[in-house]
């Protein structure tokens, strides 16, 4: 059984009869400059929907609105599913240039929905790309559902991240760079020497700090990834750049050194804290070993309470007080690992100066604190925060950190979930790129 409702029999556009006032089947398919013709059911239940152009185009060469037409063609649409799926098949004209010197004899049309060369409306488009970025759907489920190719969806996703706005017209004053591993390790077999290699494969993430929005996601986490990102940059733009809050990572300052000469580092705090943390939990592990000639266990009480170890002493309840007490009296006979807490409590201080007097008097206390704890780990933190002092003094002049490139690779850790990781570097740097236009949008 064939069901049809011809609604138009004489296919004329709708703005040549009564201007504005629509048929239920063109209210219903909602698709902006297009008329419904006819909507047909066919003998397995699938819906068939004619649609023709309501405007008259003008020619892409001369502008001039076309009179005539000249002839017609099908073609076929990709569309969104209107209450279920739906054939779309569009009239599409053939019109002769009303312009007598055009070059071009004659054109097809074209709308905004179905640009020239299109196969897909623009609504389609539009809801694959929310789909996959706002709606956090992976690209072959949104395929799925909206009966389309993986390919598309990847394509829209493209075309989108394309016309994002040009990075060297915005004009950052303050940056961000972090890395983040884009994948899991791997291993595979060198060909020239048959030994297993490991291969880590790191991307940098380079953050707007103001707008919070990722600029650009490079190779590797070296030099040249970012240094070759700055050096595509143009002069004006780099020289806008006041501050750049990096981790304590001498590739990066190298990049910054060589590409952002005049431009302040700021060291992050929260890596540093990390540093300290993870000196005292060095040295904790190596004193159970010399006094115990094993790893620590659940009854040592300097392992249960390894976690309050690291806490802030400004954090601390007075039980916690008491305990972190007990623990230096009952587990710690040489005293050294108390020496090592006072040396991360003291950089923990240092990262909270007030003012740059503040932070050189906090300096020396810290050098006095190593130089009593005595113990290599602690050392070579000082020897890390030596190095880093002017990155330190500019993080406490401008308070820049990287929480919010933190932030965005918490986003990022998210959509590699959900496509289930990438093969494709390039898809995944688009899919960023978009998801963080989109956050900081809204
Ligand atoms: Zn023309």
């Amino acid at each position: 059984m064939c069901l049809s409702i011809d609604l138009n029999r004489n296919h004329e556009p709708l703005n040549q009869r009564t201007e504005g006032v629509a048929d239920a089947a063109t209210i219903l398919f909602n698709l902006p400059d297009y008329r419904v013709l006819s909507a047909a059911t066919g003998a397995f239940g699938q819906r068939r929907v004619r649609v023709c152009a309501t405007a008259t185009p003008g020619c892409p060469d001369c502008g001039v609105v076309a009179t005539r037409k000249h002839s017609s063609r099908v073609q076929r649409l990709r569309d969104v599913p209107v209450a279920g799926p739906v054939e779309v098949l569009w009239r599409k004209f053939r019109w002769f240039c009303a312009e007598g010197a055009c070059p071009r004899k004659t054109f097809y049309e074209s709308t905004t929905q179905v640009p020239r060369r299109a196969r897909a409306t623009r609504r389609l488009r539009d809801a694959l790309v929310d789909a996959v970025i706002d709606s956090g759907r992976s690209a072959a489920e949104t395929a799925r559902a909206f009966g389309v190719s993986w390919w598309l969806v990847q394509k829209c996703l493209g075309l989108s991240a394309a016309a994002l706005p040009d990075v060297n017209k915005s004009s950052p004053t303050r940056l961000g760079i972090d890395e983040h591993r884009f994948r899991s390790v791997r291993y595979f077999r060198d060909p020239n020497t048959n030994a297993w290699r490991r291969s880590e494969p790191w991307m940098t993430t380079i953050v707007d700090l103001d707008t919070g929005q990722v600029l650009a996601v490079v190779d590797g986490r070296d030099s040249s990834g970012v240094g070759d990102w700055l050096q595509a940059r143009p002069l004006q733009w780099r020289l806008g750049v006041q501050v750049v809050a990096i981790d304590p990572s001498a590739a990066f300052r190298k990049a910054l050194r060589m590409w952002l000469p005049r431009t302040a580092v700021a060291v992050d705090a929260f890596h540093l804290v990390k540093l300290a943390n993870d000196a005292l939990t060095q040295v904790r592990q190596r004193l159970t070993q010399e006094t115990k000639g094993r790893r620590g266990r659940s009854g040592d009480p300097v392992w249960a309470n390894r976690h309050l170890l690291m806490c802030g002493a400004n954090t601390l309840s007075a039980r916690a007080w008491d305990r972190l007490q007990t623990v230096f009296a009952v587990d710690d006979p040489t005293g050294r690992l108390e020496a090592a807490w006072h040396v991360k409590e003291q950089v923990r201080s240092l990262l909270h100066a007030g003012s740059l007097a503040d932070a050189a008097v906090k300096r020396q206390a810290l050098r006095e604190a190593v130089q009593s704890a005595a113990q290599p780990e602690t050392s070579r933190l000082w020897r890390t925060i030596e190095r880093w002092w002017e990155p330190i003094e500019v993080m406490l002049i401008t308070g820049a950190t990287t929480a919010k490139v933190e932030a965005n690779n918490t986003t990022i850790k998210n959509i590699k979930r959900r496509g289930r990781g990438f093969r494709n570097q390039s898809n995944y740097r688009s899919r960023i790129l978009l998801t963080s236009a989109r956050n900081s949008q809204a």
